[in-house]
């Protein structure tokens, strides 16, 4: 390892563009050891969902295809916080076979990949959140490495499944993760056939199958992975620490309200077990009433609260840091 830019190995097009999304490795103190390669299988429809959000400029905008990029938005962004995040990375509560089936499959509908992966990297996450071994820590590498830059390397393309065995004995579960891009590709057309119905069925609504298809899929898509990326990236470096944990989680009321909740980052590092994030009436934290909602229906069951003497314990906590 070298810190000497003159004594570092000669870059190629890989390195230079992974290095890029590696800023501190790029500029400050050249470490191959750090780059990773960059996996095209990813990013070229990773950059691609980004080009087709230009697509707007061209099939112009209605309120009903607005409307359904928002709708998208909020139906996906609550299956990644509620079911991808506090339930099938931290188990936080309960649910039928069934209802973890269609949780996976409202999940994989936000194009993050399958549950299974999803879960390994943030369990991953949560043992070594913020050390050299942590997946995207912005405290250990670049803003951007954390935001995106670590899911389009080659190496975290396979997960570590030893940390998700209880995920693994659902047979359904590792057949979405297998086929993660079928559930995407049957919501795009799907979106763009309701369009097409649409201008026959509701010449008067003004849209048609690319506004459904532009607006919701590819824009409601890549804002939801932003949205859902500021937390690696962000969460861990913009905010109030009410809790001394062993990393560099944040409190953020815009990235909570952003996010539904997961912006009380710093609460949820503390104690990851509970299903709300926002442990005060005053942290709002839709996507907790949301699973709320859903108890009341008999839908999911054993919400994990926060026990007082956890939710108070920074007062009796070493205030060094
Ligand atoms: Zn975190
Ligand atoms: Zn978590």
């Amino acid at each position: 390892m070298s810190t000497n830019p003159e004594s570092a190995p000669p870059r190629t097009l890989w390195t230079s563009l992974t290095s890029w999304l590696d800023v501190r490795a790029g500029l400050a103190n050249y470490d191959a050891s750090k780059i990773d390669n960059v996996d095209w299988m990813r990013v070229i429809p990773f950059i691609g969902m980004h080009l087709a959000c230009v697509a707007v400029l061209f099939v112009g905008v209605s309120p009903i295809a607005a409307g359904m990029a928002i709708g998208m938005y909020v139906i996906r962004m609550f299956a990644i916080t509620g079911f991808y995040h506090r339930y099938f990375s931290h188990r936080s509560f309960k649910t039928s076979r069934a209802g973890q089936f269609v949780f996976a499959l409202l999940g994989a509908s936000a194009v993050q990949r399958g549950p299974i992966w999803w879960a390994a990297h943030h369990r991953h996450h949560h043992a070594f959140s913020d050390t050299e071994h942590d997946v995207h820590s912005p405290v250990q590498r670049s803003f951007l490495w954390s935001h995106m830059g670590w899911f389009l390397s080659r190496r975290h393309f396979q997960p570590d499944l030893s940390r998700v065995r209880d995920l693994l004995k659902f047979p359904e579960l590792k057949l979405l993760d297998r086929f993660d891009i079928l559930v995407p590709i049957v919501l795009a057309v799907g979106l763009f056939g309701l369009g097409a119905l649409l201008e026959h069925a509701a010449p008067n609504l003004h849209t048609d199958r690319w506004q459904m298809l532009v607006w919701g899929f590819f824009v409601s898509t890549v804002v939801t992975y932003h949205a859902t990326y500021t937390i690696n990236s962000l969460c861990h470096r913009f905010g109030k620490r009410r809790y001394e944990t062993s990393d560099d989680s944040r409190n953020n009321l815009w990235l909570a309200l952003l996010t539904f909740g997961e912006g009380w980052h710093n609460n949820h590092h503390h104690y990851p077990v509970s299903t709300r994030q926002g442990f005060y009436w005053w942290e709002i934290d839709l996507t907790y009433y949301g699973l709320r909602v859903l108890a009341l229906f008999g839908i999911v069951w054993d919400l994990k609260p926060v026990p007082r003497e956890v939710r108070d314990a920074r007062t009796r906590r070493s205030p060094a840091h």
